[in-house]
């Protein structure tokens, strides 16, 4: 099944590439460098740091375009790769560890978020009847 749009529900051809933080890479560090294991987190090395992002699903229409990465490959050729954000999202953080579990819960919140956001504003557009008793 394909992913829908978190915003409008729509079926979902994004990815939002915000980041959320990062991870240390225990299981590589505690292999080639077990000394690091422990280290600080701003000493933690790029190429251990496993990176968490936003990874909701967006349609085209409701993506905020973060612009295109150029990348060469070593075939001479090279790729583009958009970069698209939730609308809200930007860039996000590196600065911040976190573990898999509070990236999780962050995802979670965020697109529980859009969803009532997006029920709300069917409820506004659509039946404005509907609470037409209450108050
Ligand atoms: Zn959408
Ligand atoms: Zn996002």
């Amino acid at each position: 099944m394909k992913a829908k749009c978190i915003f409008c529900g729509a079926p979902a051809d994004l990815l939002c590439d915000s980041h959320l933080g990062w991870e240390r890479m225990r299981g590589q560090m505690e292999k080639e460098a077990p000394n690091l294991v422990g280290i600080r987190h701003e000493c933690v090395p790029m190429r251990y740091r496993l990176v968490h992002t936003c990874d909701a699903p967006l349609c085209r229409a409701c993506a905020v375009s973060g612009g295109t990465v150029h990348a060469h490959l070593r075939s001479g050729t090279s790729i583009h790769e958009s970069i698209d954000y939730c609308p809200g999202h930007g860039f996000g953080t590196m600065r911040r560890e976190l573990t898999g579990l509070e990236a999780e819960a962050i995802r979670a919140e965020w697109r529980a978020r859009a969803r009532r956001q997006r029920e709300t504003s069917v409820m506004a557009e659509g039946q404005p009847d509907m609470f037409g008793g209450e108050a």
